[in-house]
């Protein structure tokens, strides 16, 4: 090994680990690490929410600290229960526990709007009665600087009246806002006199009709961390430019040393696929695709639908690690990650998904033997089991050719190939159907002396087949899966609609597959690798009567070769 290979082997700490330790060493906030994961409840979490989670509960672990769950639900208008159950769920299912510490930010809309009356009394807040755009184009340009409202100089009184009645329901959605009045000149937008409540007269999931008045995130992020007492706010890079409001507010509400440290890190984005909470409603909504947990879509309930594991997800973000850089990461890297995972997982097992007849010719007919056959080579623990062989068995269509070309090592007129597990067989003839002329039999005859594990099963063959006997097979469905977009970043396109590079090759659903009789029992969401084809796993739509399989994905990256 060189010292190349040295260095990227060795795990290396993040820029945020880094802040963590400065801050640990240095005693700030009393040597405690308490971090929180704030989702807003209008969505599924996708795998760019994973990425944050394994952060801050991650960060938390390794520094002795609590991470709070945090439900961010400002905004009435856009929130569900059904997304707060599901954010707790899949939270769970990555491994992570929030423990009694479930938090909702509407829990502090009293203390907030305590805050906001104080900052109005202290000449830090003002009532604005102009219309939401007209103080949009007030703000100026980043390089020019925005013009005072009329109301800035509005008397502290004045304004205090003005933001209970507004409270109270005097006034209408949008025509009052209650603005902070720090900076009509500064270099950062986000400071100039940023709109910090609004009216919304949508009861809310949680307090009901209790308040006519709604914070702004800004305004209720910072300091709900505050009041949980929130020692370091990990969030991703578009809130960098937040940052000196996040400050701003706490500095008028600390009274002592504490206060929260946000520091920000890059998003989550994948190749061929989306992660706006938004466009992915709108896939949902429109049926573009199943549900919040297609297993196209990168939502954690649909990666889990897919049979993608907690490990494989979180092995992934350990490989992508946190930078400051926005990037988009390589699907692949993520098929690689589960790939790793169930090949040490998963038992192998003969499921034939285009199933071509073959018959043994000179096989007994009504003989059936058990095969012994490993369930996992990377793994002797998982034992051995017993799949039937007969005179009748299913190979795949794509393994036999009437006329193959030279390197073809699989079934033809007059070769041998290996049946794994089982024995060689050699090709003596085939039918064909007279009208479409499509290959339907294929006519076998079999060495008896060659049975895997035998004395004679030294023979040596160019091609092993998978294959499942044809009297014990169980049918099934088996939906296979391809990007859901066809362009490596759909949502990126400047003037084109994401819509526009939807795959229409992206579910492709087979029926009458035919898989070994272990299989019968199988529940939903076993994994298991079909041999020479994938790691499938058992569709939740899967019943006693009938077993549905969803691809996860192939052995081998075939995408990167054909898109070449
Ligand atoms: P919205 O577009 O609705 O604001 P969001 O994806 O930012 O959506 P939140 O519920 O606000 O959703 O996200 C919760 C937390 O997850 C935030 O701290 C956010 O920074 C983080 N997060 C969201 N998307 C990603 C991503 N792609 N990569 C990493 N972290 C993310
Ligand atoms: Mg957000």
């Amino acid at each position: 090994m060189n010292t190349w290979e040295k260095e990227e082997s060795k795990p290396s700490i993040s820029f945020i680990e880094q802040f963590i330790a400065e801050d640990l060493k240095e005693g700030r906030n009393s040597g405690k690490v308490i971090t929180r994961f704030p989702p807003e409840p209008n969505g599924y979490l996708h795998i760019g929410h994973a990425k944050a989670i394994c952060l801050d509960f991650g960060m938390a672990q390794k520094y002795g600290g609590k991470c709070n769950l945090r439900f961010d639900d400002t905004n009435p208008v856009k929130e569900e229960v059904e997304y707060i159950d599901s954010i707790k769920e899949d939270i769970h299912w990555l491994g992570f526990d929030w423990e009694e510490r479930e938090f909702y930010a509407s829990d502090y809309f009293g203390k907030l709007y305590e805050f906001a009356i104080d900052l109005i009394k202290r000449n830090l807040a003002y009532v604005d009665d102009q219309p939401a755009d007209l103080i949009s184009t007030q703000k100026g340009t980043p390089s020019q600087p925005g013009t005072d409202s009329p109301y800035r100089k509005r008397p502290a009184d004045e304004s205090l009246d003005l933001f209970e009645r507004m409270n109270r329901g005097e006034f209408g959605e949008g025509s009052r806002v209650l603005r902070a009045k720090i900076d009509m000149a500064s270099p950062n937008m986000h400071m100039r006199d940023p709109i910090i409540y609004r009216i919304i007269t949508t009861p809310h999931h949680r307090t009901g009709s209790t308040w006519m008045v709604y914070p702004m995130y800004d305004f209720a992020h910072g300091q709900s961390d505050y009041f949980e007492g929130i020692t370091h706010s990990l969030c991703t890079l578009e809130f960098e430019v937040h940052r000196p409001l996040y400050d701003w507010f706490i500095d008028q509400l600390k009274t002592g040393d504490y206060g929260p440290r946000q520091i920000e890190f890059n998003r989550l984005n994948l190749t061929y696929t989306m992660m706006s909470k938004r466009k992915l409603l709108e896939l949902v909504q429109e049926g573009k695709v199943s549900g919040w947990d297609d297993p196209r879509i990168p939502t954690l309930c649909g990666l889990r639908r897919r049979g993608y594991t907690p490990e494989s997800i979180k092995r992934f973000i350990d490989l992508i690690g946190y930078t400051k850089v926005e990037a988009i990461n390589d699907v692949s890297l993520l098929e690689h990650a589960i790939r790793e995972d169930l090949n040490l997982k998963a038992p192998r097992v003969f499921g034939v998904l285009n199933p071509l007849k073959v018959t043994i010719t000179n096989y007994p007919e009504g003989k059936v033997e058990d095969m012994e056959v490993i369930n996992n080579p990377e793994d002797g623990t998982m034992g051995k089991r017993a799949v039937p062989f007969s005179r009748e068995v299913f190979i795949e269509q794509l393994d036999f050719m009437e006329n193959p070309p030279g390197k073809f090592f699989r079934l033809a007129p007059g070769m041998e190939v290996r049946l794994k597990g089982a024995y060689i067989i050699k090709c003596e003839g085939f039918r064909k159907n007279d009208i479409t002329g499509a290959i339907e039999e294929v006519y076998c005859t079999y060495d008896p002396e060659t049975r895997s594990g035998g004395e004679g099963s030294g023979k040596k063959v160019r091609g092993t087949l998978h294959w499942v006997s044809a009297a014990q097979a169980v049918d099934a469905e088996v939906r296979l899966y391809d990007r859901l977009f066809d362009h490596e970043d759909p949502s990126g396109q400047k003037d084109e609609d994401y819509r526009k590079f939807l795959n229409p090759d992206s579910l492709k659903i087979l029926k009458g597959c035919k898989v070994e009789p272990s299989l019968a029992n199988a529940r939903p969401l076993d994994r298991f690798q079909f041999l020479r084809l994938g790691y499938f796993c058992v569709d939740p739509d899967s019943s006693s009567t009938k077993l549905v399989f969803n691809r996860t994905v192939q052995l081998k990256d075939t995408w990167a070769k054909v898109n070449k």
